[in-house]
């Protein structure tokens, strides 16, 4: 067991879905202080054959442990979490008592928090309240609170919404221009997610340059599976990507981001599909997957590079939608430190980040082309000495955002 003399609390986070429970026990005290114990993965719980991938960080040490099998309900899931982490061998506690705190990624909490709160009943409700508004993960993450309350009763449980950053939106920023009452009566405005992990990238930009983040503005663009941007001003979010569900915005793996709302009926029209089947459709079958056919950024700028031409459009779709929200978000923040790129593709993709910038030289993106070249994992300015605006690489990592707030929830700091 791995044993610190600033040795404080140990977090476990969860992120519970349908059929997944993803986990990572921390050993914290803030954000420069922390040991990852231990990470793993329950999947494909409910179907014939599950699989449950464990590993833990001891010392210098990495260990992984992966089993197929059937996990008939998520409570069996996470009894099988909290055998692998007091195991004899693959453990890295002896008890589920030594975990001091649990932090559940929540999806959506609407306009009831604006920030990370103690899981009461009250707040329970809150999230059954939003399941109409997030019924892929509502039900799952309020699923998860239930089943690690059962496990880690003496544990306070913490909810971490991933809407909760971009509560700070202004209304010109957050309302549809449709009739007014179906925000009032039905809550419908754009809500935005990644908040976690732009929230984070936020204080992280702030620390590099040096800034209070009271005074630090910049452009977030998380570039995963799922894409989103945040214009942040003065450390506070004032418009995002998304929109009141993840579908809105950027271009992503599967799903389209942006699109005229009527297409929706014409292609019904014309395919006989229902609008059940549309949503799917534009949630999983489309973005780089629709245009070219893979999902994975890898294989796209590979492909392009070869000379593909449906890889080449779907590149040149991903990139010019992030350069058109890179001039909205300029315009609407009065000063902009820093662009920043985060999350798989942000991080990782060099071809990506210089595609972005390459044509942004008048707005002061200056691309430095051998510092972008460079793979590295620690964060970094990318941009050319001089430039007036910073180009930031971080790197996000939501668990341990959500692990910092669990912490300072539960100590009331
Ligand atoms: P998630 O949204 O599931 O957390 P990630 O942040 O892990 O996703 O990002 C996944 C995406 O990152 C995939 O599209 C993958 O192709 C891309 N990615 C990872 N490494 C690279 C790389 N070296 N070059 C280009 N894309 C990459």
């Amino acid at each position: 067991m791995a044993c610190y003399e600033w040795r404080i609390m140990n977090i476990l986070v969860i992120n519970a879905g349908s059929s997944s429970i993803k986990y990572q026990l921390m050993d914290i005290e803030d954000v420069h202080h922390c040991a990852l114990l231990a990470s793993g993965l329950v999947e494909k719980i409910g179907e014939p054959s599950g699989r449950a991938i464990h590993k833990t960080f001891v010392g210098d040490q990495e260990r992984k442990f992966t089993e197929e099998r059937h996990f008939s309900e998520h409570r069996e899931g996470m009894s099988r979490v909290v055998t692998l982490l007091t195991d004899k061998k693959m453990g890295v506690i002896h008890d589920a008592a030594e975990i001091h705190g649990v932090g559940h990624r929540v999806l959506s909490c609407g306009e009831v928090y604006r920030d990370t709160v103690l899981v009461t009943p009250q707040v329970k409700d809150t999230i059954r309240e939003f399941f109409p508004l997030g019924p892929l993960h509502n039900p799952a993450n309020l699923l998860g609170i239930e089943v690690s309350q059962e496990f880690f009763p003496h544990a306070p449980q913490v909810a971490v919404f991933d809407t909760a950053f971009h509560q700070t939106m202004p209304p010109k920023a957050f309302l549809y221009a449709v009739p007014y009452e179906w925000y009032t009566k039905y809550r419908l405005r754009r809500y935005g997610f990644h908040g976690t992990s732009h929230k984070f990238i936020a204080q992280e930009t702030a620390e590099f340059l040096g800034r209070p983040l009271a005074e630090t503005s910049l452009i977030s663009i998380h570039l995963g599976n799922g894409c989103s941007m945040a214009a942040v001003r003065n450390g506070q979010c004032v418009d995002t990507s998304m929109g009141v569900t993840p579908l809105e915005g950027l271009m992503m793996g599967t799903r389209s981001g942006d699109i005229d709302p009527a297409a929706l009926e014409y292609i019904m029209g014309q395919t006989g599909m229902d609008i059940h089947q549309m949503v799917d459709a534009l949630n999983k079958q489309s973005g780089l997957k629709g245009v070219c056919g893979v999902n994975d950024m890898r294989e796209v700028v590979e492909s392009a590079a070869a000379g593909q031409p449906q890889a080449e459009t779907a590149l040149e779709m991903f990139v010019y939608r992030i350069q058109k929200y890179i001039g909205a978000y300029m315009a609407v923040l009065p000063r902009l430190d820093a662009v920043v790129f985060t999350a798989g593709i942000g991080q990782n993709s060099a071809p990506v980040r210089a595609r972005i910038c390459q044509d942004l030289v008048h707005l002061g993106l200056c691309l430095d082309d051998a510092k972008n070249a460079v793979p590295a994992n620690e964060p970094r300015a990318i941009q050319k000495a001089g430039a007036p605006i910073q180009i930031l690489v971080l790197p996000t990592n939501e668990e341990l955002q959500i692990a910092l707030e669990t912490k300072q929830i539960i100590t009331g700091r």
